[in-house]
């Protein structure tokens, strides 16, 4: 598996205002589309493309277009919905698939209680979008979900992610499919409740509200 955290000075300034717990609802879910922008720009390096010709006004142009079948993204919701329309402006064209988990507060263990996914997935390249990776339980099931549809790569993108979570993932998976993590910044650790600390807090509350 490989791990980029992406080192650069605006990534840093606006991952220090998401933490700030005087940060308000709005200006955390700006915040984050901002911070997925710039870390969908990394993660996105690698994407296939395939050569096209264009004609300009004044001549022929050769460039490249995304490859066919076009990419998919996946948030893992909720909090991952607050990342869809950083991605999504960087890649209208992808697909959108859904997987819904939630954790049990006690175990820490995530289960699953909605899945839209396409049931093939060979040759294409996906995005997992989720703003923590904590544990790394719900990142290993939704990974192990599209690689069971024969996704060629794997490409997770998180704000913040803990050295535990990288961790479990790094021991959980071979080389197929590549699997590739993105991430704002690595904290320090979870505490008993598998919070990131420092951290931010729960993402999607802050994102959504409490409900
Ligand atoms: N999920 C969150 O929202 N925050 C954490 O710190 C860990 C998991």
């Amino acid at each position: 598996m490989q791990t980029t955290v992406a080192d650069h000075p605006l990534i840093a300034h606006k991952l220090t205002q998401l933490r700030d717990s005087n940060t308000d609802t709005p200006t955390f879910r700006r915040l984050a589309y901002e911070l997925t922008t710039l870390l969908g720009y990394e993660a996105t390096r690698n994407v296939k493309v395939q050569p096209v010709g264009v004609q300009t006004p004044v001549g022929s142009a050769s460039g490249v277009r995304l490859a066919r079948p076009v990419p998919v993204v996946v948030p893992i919701l909720r909090a991952g919905i607050g990342m869809l329309d950083g991605i999504s402006s960087l890649l209208p064209e992808a697909d959108i698939g859904f997987v819904g988990l939630v954790r049990d507060e006690q175990t820490l263990l995530a289960s699953t209680y909605a899945t839209r996914l396409p049931d093939d997935l060979t040759g294409r390249d996906t995005f997992i979008l989720d703003p923590m990776l904590a544990t790394g339980g719900s990142m290993e099931t939704v990974i192990r979900m599209l690689a069971d549809r024969g996704a060629a790569t794997v490409t997770a993108i998180c704000l913040l992610a803990a050295p535990e979570g990288l961790a479990m993932l790094g021991t959980a998976f071979g080389d197929e499919p590549p699997i590739h993590v993105v991430t704002g910044a690595v904290d320090a650790h979870l505490n008993q409740k598998g919070y990131i600390v420092p951290g931010l807090g729960d993402a999607g509350d802050r994102l959504f509200g409490t409900i």
